[in-house]
């Protein structure tokens, strides 16, 4: 099998195992980029436990936009960064009024020009709120992306254009969902549970740790 045939089987399997649907797929295109970007440095579940309260209080781009920054802050301060990110949710909601007419933009591009929305964040919303083919880098893709071997790369940017050139346009919108649940079950940040792995044999990483109470061990 090629590498981009390995590469596809190995998220066929993730997503076999791995059915829920992202915390960050809010279904609308408003719900997603909000959320995603209150996620930044901070858990989902934070952002899940105040997001309800939060669009009750703000439910439109407009009531955003004409509350003072300090209001907003106020329904965030459980959110890390939340002074930073309310500043960037009224001038996102200023953006999408003024430019774009009210809706969230579809394409990568106008997204990025938005307050407080990086590629990440973007990707979520073209993937989880329009369906369009995109991969969202965030820290899980990040580390199990690099123990599979599938990339070298030091920044999230590059990471994705390594994901792009190497998996199918198809099972792009399942990279990030399924990584996630996946690298907080199983290939977790410290010790990873190489032992449990489903995906193992197709795994690069030179530390695998392939007993419960075992130290990092060679590949085997
Ligand atoms: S074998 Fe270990 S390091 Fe590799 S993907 Fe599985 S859990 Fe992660």
């Amino acid at each position: 099998m090629s590498s981009s045939q390995i590469a596809a089987q190995t998220i066929r399997t993730l997503r076999r195992r791995y059915t829920k649907k992202s915390d960050m797929d809010m279904r609308t295109p408003e719900d997603t980029i909000l959320g995603t970007l209150l996620s930044a440095r901070t858990t989902d579940k934070q952002v899940l436990k105040i997001f309800p309260t939060f669009r009750k209080k703000f439910p439109t781009w407009k009531s955003l936009a004409s509350a003072s920054v300090g209001e907003i802050k106020k329904s965030l301060t459980t959110i890390g960064l939340y002074r930073s990110k309310a500043k960037a949710i009224k001038g996102l909601a200023q953006k999408i009024i003024a430019e774009y007419h009210g809706k969230v933009p579809k394409t990568m591009e106008e997204l990025i020009t938005l307050p407080g929305v990086g590629r990440k964040t973007a990707s979520c919303v073209l993937a989880y709120a329009y369906h369009i083919p995109a991969i969202a880098v965030d820290t899980h893709v990040f580390r199990i992306t690099h123990r599979l071997g599938w990339t070298k790369r030091k920044t999230p940017e590059k990471v994705e254009a390594d994901l792009k050139h190497l998996i199918p346009v198809s099972l792009w919108i399942e990279i990030n969902h399924t990584m996630v649940q996946f690298g907080r079950d199983i290939c977790i940040g410290t010790k990873p549970k190489c032992w449990m792995c489903p995906i193992v044999k197709w795994c690069a990483y030179p530390k695998k740790t392939l007993r419960p109470s075992s130290f990092p061990m060679n590949n085997r």
